[in-house]
């Protein structure tokens, strides 16, 4: 990646004037010592093992009580199959967003939204969406498409044996579903997608995942359907993945807008005109040439999808319902579209393919993250498609908000009198 000349050269300036030549060159160069504080090599949640890292880590006891408190102590059992090298909990505070209005395939109801962030103006920003969105009689969601993909990558000699071998796995997909069924009562393997570049094939295969988020489950029954495939396949790979980096996990991709990534949800409301002045303080006009000058903003800097900030409120309720957080990286892909009523009435709309999210498995059984759930109502079996929506309504709410601070000239007040406590 190319920087520019005149700030790489002030830059290294900059450095060498600090450390010089030689401190830099003893900085930089690789150190084989063997660490001091190395943790002991048991990952495994034990009383004892935790006693050896905490003795290891030389910490003050009042760091120690910070993460390893009395409650945390006294339930620490439940976070065994959630983490490795196991030394305590982190706190973060939660705030409630809401009631937040969903009228959806599955999602129907005034939601209280869970969000934990250190983020200060987050919540505020989110729960004014809401209650927007809740007086204007709540916003439509619809959950449009469901599936999680794993894709692992069979490596040939040639072309032709590449070719032969797309062939057969297209003549054996009812066997690869027996597989996979073997391994999973909820999990079902739907399609397969088939890609080609040279010597390499790619298969994407699709499941339903039940409730559950599922990409463990897509691994475990992908895993047992490519050793049926090595086992069986007249044309043999010189080597094989069970995932190839084709399937978008934990990243936005290209593919978000063609397929679907976990569930497809979108999200509509249409706002009377006098709503948006009385709650946001500006106008629809406003507010459509803001979206078309960030919508062209987002095309000017690359971004996939164009929108304000799904991210927030995502990261914020994926941290307290016990979601993988590091898969809001690709669950934030998605388009947000406002259009003006000729009666003067805000359309407003977000379409996001890619939400990977669950209410079973995964951290939606750990304690707090559990009690968030039941906050919202939509704690275990049969809610991860409603839980869906509500993340979909969720960030209808948060485009509004923020969109209205920015038409109105709010942002910066709001930031600096939530996060600094200072008047604008
Ligand atoms: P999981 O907790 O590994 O599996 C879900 C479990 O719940 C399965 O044992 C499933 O049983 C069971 N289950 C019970 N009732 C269910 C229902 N109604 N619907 C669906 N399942 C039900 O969770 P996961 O969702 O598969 O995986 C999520 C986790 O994977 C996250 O924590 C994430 O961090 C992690 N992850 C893994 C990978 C990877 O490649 N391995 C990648 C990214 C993230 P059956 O299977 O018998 O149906």
């Amino acid at each position: 990646m190319a920087a520019p000349q005149q700030r790489t050269h002030h830059y290294l300036a900059r450095l060498l004037e600090r450390f010089g030549m030689e401190e830099l060159a003893e900085r930089l160069r690789p150190k084989p010592e063997v660490p001091g504080n190395a943790i002991p090599r048991n990952p495994y949640l034990t009383t004892q093992a935790i006693e050896a890292r905490w003795k290891r880590m030389n910490a003050s006891s009042a760091c120690r009580e910070n993460l390893l408190d009395a409650q945390t102590v006294a339930q620490m059992n439940v976070y065994e199959r959630n983490i490795e090298n196991f030394i305590g909990t982190v706190k973060l505070p939660v705030g409630i967003a809401g009631p937040l209005r969903v009228n959806g395939l599955h999602a129907q109801g005034d939601y209280l939204v869970p969000l934990a962030t250190s983020e200060a103006a987050l919540v505020a920003s989110y729960s004014r969406g809401a209650s927007l969105l809740t007086k204007a009689g709540g916003c439509t969601a619809m959950l449009l498409n469901e599936g999680v993909t794993r894709a692992p990558g069979f490596a040939f000699r040639d072309l032709i044996e590449a070719g032969r071998f797309a062939v057969w796995a297209t003549e054996n997909m009812e066997a690869f579903r027996e597989v996979a069924a073997s391994t999973t009562r909820h999990g079902r393997l739907q399609d397969m997608r088939l890609t080609i570049e040279g010597n390499h094939v790619y298969l994407g295969f699709d499941y339903l995942t039940g409730d559950a988020s599922g990409q463990n489950m897509v691994t475990i029954a992908t895993d047992a359907v490519c050793q049926h495939i090595l086992e069986h396949t007249p044309v043999k790979p010189q080597y094989s993945f069970v995932e190839a980096n084709l399937s978008g996990d934990k990243k936005a991709s290209a593919q978000s807008f063609l397929s679907v990534r976990g569930k497809k949800v979108s999200a509509e409301v249409r706002l009377p005109g006098e709503l948006v002045t009385k709650m946001l303080h500006t106008t629809s006009q406003r507010m459509v040439d803001y979206w078309r000058m960030s919508a062209m903003g987002g095309v000017l800097s690359g971004t996939i999808g164009v929108q304000g900030h799904y991210a927030n409120g995502l990261a914020a309720l994926y941290i307290a319902c016990g979601q993988d957080a590091a898969c809001v990286s690709e669950s934030a892909v998605g388009v947000t579209r406002f259009e003006l009523g000729d009666d003067g009435s805000l359309y407003a709309a977000v379409t996001m393919p890619n939400l990977i999210v669950g209410t079973v498995g995964g951290g939606t059984g750990l304690p707090s993250q559990r009690a968030c759930l039941e906050l919202l109502g939509l704690a275990g079996p049969g809610n991860a498609q409603a839980l869906a929506e509500v993340c979909a309504a969720l960030s209808l709410a948060g485009e509004l908000s923020i969109i209205g601070a920015l038409a109105a000239g709010h942002f910066t007040r709001a930031h600096r009198q939530l996060a600094r406590g200072t008047k604008a």
